[in-house]
Order: structure tokens, then C-alpha cells, then sequence
């Protein structure tokens, strides 16, 4: 196991494909995916255990933009998408559910979801009192299997 923490939860090594000096890439637990796709749903989130993003200092806001453009890049590429839903929610108010800065990141096809921001209906499920519950939690093998794939993009030991 490593020290990341995302909010409460201790992160596994094994979840994490991309690290930088102040940001690690993690596969999800419970990805949303339309019915084309699959478990194509990754966050991206600050090393320091921060609920929202003003508490960011200059170098980790620049850090995990940056992050964000080359993970995008690489989920884009890797799953044959061409365009990106990138979307924080930054308080509990917006639908955060985890009291830690992450960016929500989605490749997108042509037709993946019926209407096209049915995929921000998704994400906030739980906000809007429908339970996301019923998304079952992937196993450490699944996610392992996924960070595996998506590590190759990046160099990470
Ligand atoms: P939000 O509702 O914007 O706070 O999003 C929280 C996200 O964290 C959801 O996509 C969850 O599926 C995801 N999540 C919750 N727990 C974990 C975990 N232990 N590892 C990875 N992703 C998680």
C-alpha cells in the first residue's frame, strides 16, 4: 500500500497510473461509462489531501492542469475517443462527494451517450438523491488491470 490518501480513502498502489512531483492519476472505483464504453472514468487529484481547489496552493493548481492535459491525452488516445469531459465539483453543494480535490476526467465519443450532458446526470446521482449505489465497485484486480494499461503511457515504474 502507498501513503495517497483521496479524502478518507487509502489509495492502492495498484490504482495509480500517473504521478508527478505534486499529483497522482487514479483509476475509479465506481467509473460511470455509457453503454459503448467501458470503465472509462479516471480522476485526477493533488498529492496534499485538500477538500477544494482554492485551497490549492500556485504550484499544485498548475500541476494538476498540467497533469490533467497529458492524462487526457492518454485516456483519449487509449480508448480510441476524440474529445474530453474534464469537470471538477468543488464543494458539496456542486456534487462532491470525496472532501478532496479531484478532476473528473471522460473521454468522449460521437453517440456515447444518448443526450450529450446525460454525462454530467450521471455524475451527480447522488446529489440529486438517486442512489449510485447500484454502480457496483470494481475489485483491486479490475482497476489493477486498468491502471496497468494506462501506465504504459507514462513511464511509471
Ligand atoms: P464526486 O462525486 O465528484 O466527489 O466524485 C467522487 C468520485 O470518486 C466518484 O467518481 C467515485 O466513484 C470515486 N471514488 C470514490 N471512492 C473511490 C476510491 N476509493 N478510489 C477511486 N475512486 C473513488
Amino acid at each position: 500500500m502507498t501513503g495517497y490518501r483521496f479524502g478518507p480513502h487509502l489509495i492502492s498502489e495498484s490504482q495509480i497510473f500517473f504521478k508527478s512531483n505534486l499529483t497522482i492519476g487514479i483509476v475509479n472505483l465506481k467509473p460511470i461509462a455509457p453503454s459503448t464504453l467501458e470503465d472509462v472514468h479516471v480522476l485526477v487529484i493533488p498529492k496534499r489531501n485538500t477538500p477544494r481547489l482554492a485551497d490549492l496552493d500556485n504550484d499544485e493548481t498548475v500541476d494538476l492542469m498540467l497533469s490533467a492535459q497529458k492524462i487526457g491525452n492518454a485516456v483519449e488516445q487509449h480508448y480510441g475517443c476524440s474529445s474530453l469531459t474534464m469537470t471538477i465539483q468543488d464543494g458539496p453543494q456542486a456534487g462532491q462527494t470525496v472532501p478532496h480535490v479531484h478532476m473528473h476526467i471522460i473521454p468522449r465519443k460521437a453517440g456515447d451517450w444518448t443526450n450529450n450532458d446525460d454525462v454530467y446526470q450521471e455524475l451527480d446521482k447522488k446529489k440529486q438523491g438517486v442512489d449510485n449505489e447500484d454502480r457496483t465497485p470494481r475489485t483491486e484486480r479490475e482497476m489493477s488491470a486498468e491502471a496497468s494499461e494506462l501506465r504504459t503511457y507514462f513511464n511509471l515504474d
